[in-house]
């Protein structure tokens, strides 16, 4: 049984060819990276680290990654979006190695195999997020960070990420977002604490529709960062 739900895997191969279009649908995973960038290298310290991006996608994150230092792997199960990153990488002339594998079974072929695991905005997309938790904890050296970012479960969440960013701010399209499979930060901490990582810091994504910024800080209803370590 592989942990990917096809639906998910079209929805992002539908929409591959606007990946690295600032003003398209992805804008927001553009607009948060250099706050995420910014937040992962100052735990993690990027230069000279070996790094996984699970679920990287068309590669923004995986691509500032090794703007910064980093020797980074990219995986993903959309063949699309891979081959979308793949090809930025002749624009970029950065160094990223692509490859459709899912965690779970890289997880089995290079266990401890990496400094740094990121796991961005997938978890809410995936069947079984505690067997992709598990999945980054074992890709992990001892000692290792493993960041995660995903939807909050409450109201507020469903207003603002669903209602406002889907309907009336339309900032990613219709359909993005599965309620039902957002996670609360203590569901994602049990999650991490039961793949023996122990978390080291919850931190907050706001966007203000008025100034059209995201910011860093503690208010995690909607978009937050987990960070933990593997013990
Ligand atoms: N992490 C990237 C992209 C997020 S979009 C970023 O934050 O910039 C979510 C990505 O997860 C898509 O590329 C989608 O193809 C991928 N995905 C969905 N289910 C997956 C699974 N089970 N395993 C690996 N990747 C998956």
């Amino acid at each position: 049984m592989i942990n990917v739900d096809p639906l998910e895997l079209e929805k992002f191969s539908q929409l591959a060819h606007r990946w690295w279009d600032p003003g398209a649908e992805f804008k927001p995973l553009h607009d948060i990276n250099p706050l995420r960038l910014d937040y992962i290298d100052g735990i993690a310290g990027l230069r000279g680290k070996s790094v996984l991006d699970v679920g990287c996608g068309g590669g923004i994150l995986a691509e500032g990654m090794a703007v910064r230092g980093a020797r980074v792997t990219g995986i993903d199960l959309a063949d699309k979006p891979l081959k979308v990153a793949q090809l930025h990488l002749l624009e970029s002339g950065l160094q990223v190695g692509y490859r459709l594998v899912a965690p779970e079974a890289l997880a089995r072929e290079a266990p401890g195999g990496f400094d740094v695991v990121t796991c961005m905005e997938l978890l809410e997309h995936v069947p079984d997020p505690a067997a992709t938790v598990q999945a980054c904890a074992d890709l992990v050296k001892p000692d290792g960070r493993v960041f995660f970012s995903t939807l909050n479960r409450n109201l507020k969440a469903y207003i603002l990420a669903v209602v406002g960013a889907e309907y009336v701010l339309k900032l990613l399209p219709r359909g993005t977002h599965d309620y039902a499979k957002f996670i609360k930060p203590s569901e994602l901490a049990a999650m991490c604490r039961a793949a023996g990582l122990s978390v080291t810091g919850i931190t907050g994504m706001t966007y203000n529709p008025f100034s059209r910024l995201y910011s860093l800080g503690t208010d995690a209803d909607v978009n937050y960062i987990l960070h933990a370590t593997k013990q």
